[in-house]
């Protein structure tokens, strides 16, 4: 695991590939450039390359972590296509005209020049893990876009997958801001979601009467807290903007029932109380008016036209001025390769792209399922030295009950993938790769998310003084009935409450992350 110091960099800017061919070719100049300074001598000494891929909630996080607890002989490189950090949980603000993309955004190269951390615009292509004919150590070929885009291996001794997902808006016909619905998962997402929606409040404020469906947009979708926060956020602007009686708000959703998040739902303890979690948001969604479909697949979308069917399997119609529907998340799609060139990407990545990492991704029923068959180190059962954190690794099995109706549709919420374990996890990861760079023996930590709790707080309003939030905590994600036989959870910690409080506490965690994530004196005094 051991490397002279060398920058490929003399290689990426002016080497345009096309081809396998033009890589191996270029491949085979960085290795004769790396062996040259290895034989030469010439800057060598003991340092690792650590090599992340995505700049998102996880990367960023492990990147931040590894750069602090390394010494600067390691080189710690984040490979990423997009300039700017998004701080995607604020996205909903942005995608009702309530924030400004400079306000949930900021540019990661001078973050990263300051802390010490290469930075390389790119997206990653595919994995080498023994290296290839042309370039001896592990690599991960990235491509840099541009008018001739340009593809290039980055080496490495340690890889860490936070690729995040891969929105996959094919999945559904006509879904998606190319199509004819809106989405929030990304800033030029929202930023358009917001001008279709202020388009529509002026249309509304002239007479016009709207329908505005919110949800997911596939039967298999994640994320539906966020579809949640959007609904009750978009309810709140209407009223803001006086346009309420002109707005019909439906929540459109794959949950078997309101409140199941893609964790089956939780017992949160309120006012003494156990609340159902379904309970609990069927009446923040029943205060607003707010009307819900549930255990929905959305077939297709067409110009303001919504074609669905349900798990009874009935088929139906809806027509809507504005939709947004969140796609089903898959991973970005990286392949990978032996040495000798056979490809060997099912042996690194389930079929729905994610990274398999230590969990027990065996088929069995779900009633048989276990919440010690989550992933704990993150770590690549085929190759060690590759972790996946945050988004890009493998749930290996759904947390609510799978169903499928009649024609064999799956129709469910899939395991979430929300912002506190991610970054969790590539703290994690990051302490595991740098205690083994430090020589310490021992297993890599641990952070399975049946030991990890989440907290959704879904807020609206975006000022200090109005607005609301039902803020909900679980402890832990994945149910645990062996150690929480009544409810699977640990009910100190598992809570839910409404109230301005909550909405203090969105609008501290946005300044609190947007300050951590620019690495601003103090940031690792800030938890994930
Ligand atoms: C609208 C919305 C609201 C949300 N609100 C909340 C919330 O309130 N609370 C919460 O806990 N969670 C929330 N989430 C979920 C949270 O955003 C995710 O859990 C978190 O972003 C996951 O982090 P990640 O690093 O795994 O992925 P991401 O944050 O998506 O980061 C992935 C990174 O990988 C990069 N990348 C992509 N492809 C490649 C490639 N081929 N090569 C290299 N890099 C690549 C991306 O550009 C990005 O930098 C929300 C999600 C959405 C969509």
């Amino acid at each position: 695991m051991r490397s002279a110091r060398l920058t490929i960099l003399p290689f990426t800017v002016q080497t345009p590939v096309q081809s396998l061919h033009d890589l191996q070719s270029v491949s085979h100049r960085v290795s004769r450039f790396r062996e040259e300074v290895l034989l030469s001598g010439v800057q060598e000494d003991c340092m690792s390359k650590i090599v992340i891929l995505g700049a998102g909630v996880a990367g960023h996080t492990a990147a931040s972590f590894l750069r602090k607890w390394l010494n600067n002989s390691h080189d710690v490189t984040v490979v990423s296509p997009l300039p700017n950090y998004n701080w995607i949980p604020s996205n909903i603000w942005l995608g009702l005209g309530r924030m400004r993309e400079e306000q949930v955004t900021f540019p990661l190269a001078p973050v990263y020049e300051r802390a010490g951390i290469r930075f390389e615009q790119a997206r990653a292509i595919a994995i080498y893990p023994e290296g290839s004919g042309d370039l001896s150590s592990p690599h991960v070929v990235v491509e840099k876009q541009g008018d001739s885009p340009l593809r290039f291996p980055v080496p490495y001794d340690f890889l860490i997958n936070a690729t995040g997902p891969r929105l996959n808006f094919d999945a559904t016909e006509g879904l998606g801001p190319e199509k004819f619905t809106d989405s929030v998962c990304t800033v030029s997402h929202a930023t358009a979601a917001a001008k279709h929606f202020l388009d529509l409040v002026e249309r509304m404020r002239n007479g016009a009467r709207c329908r505005f469906v919110v949800g997911a947009g596939h039967g298999m979708c994640t994320c539906q807290g966020a579809a949640f926060e959007y609904v009750v956020n978009l309810e709140f602007e209407l009223k803001r903007h006086g346009v309420r009686d002109r707005a019909e708000v439906i929540f459109l959703t794959s949950e078997y029932e309101l409140g199941d998040f893609g964790m089956g739902g939780a017992f949160v303890r309120r006012n003494g109380y156990i609340t159902p979690t379904n309970i609990f948001t069927e009446s923040v969604l029943a205060e607003r008016n707010v009307w819900s479909i549930t255990r929905a697949h959305v077939q297709k979308v067409e110009n303001g036209l919504i074609h669905y069917e349900n798990l009874a399997g009935e088929e139906h119609k809806m027509n809507f001025d504005m939709a947004m529907l969140l796609p089903p998340f898959t991973g970005v799609g990286l392949s990978a390769y032996k040495r000798t060139g056979e490809e060997i990407t099912t042996q690194l990545f389930a079929a729905n792209a994610f990274m398999k990492v230590d969990g027990n991704y065996t088929s069995k029923p779900f009633e048989e399922w276990k919440a010690s068959d989550w992933p704990k180190t993150y770590q690549s059962p085929v190759y060690p030295n590759i972790f996946a954190a945050g988004i890009a690794f493998a749930p290996p099995h759904t947390i609510s009950r799978p169903y499928k109706n009649p024609r064999g549709i799956p129709i469910y919420a899939t395991a979430p993938r929300t912002g506190m374990p991610s970054a969790t996890i590539g703290r994690v990861v990051a302490r595991s790769i740098a205690d083994k760079l430090e020589g310490k023996q021992g297993e890599p930590y641990g952070a399975s998310m049946a030991e990890l709790g989440a907290a959704c707080v879904a807020s609206a309003g975006s000022g200090w003084l109005r607005g609301t939030a039902a803020s909900m905590t679980v402890f832990p994600i994945v149910p645990d009935y062996d150690r929480y036989p009544k409810y699977g959870r640990d009910l100190r910690y598992t809570t839910g409450e409404i109230g301005l409080a909550g909405h203090w506490i969105k609008m501290i965690l946005h300044y609190m992350f947007l300050y951590k994530a620019q690495l601003r004196p103090g940031w690792r005094l800030i938890p994930e």
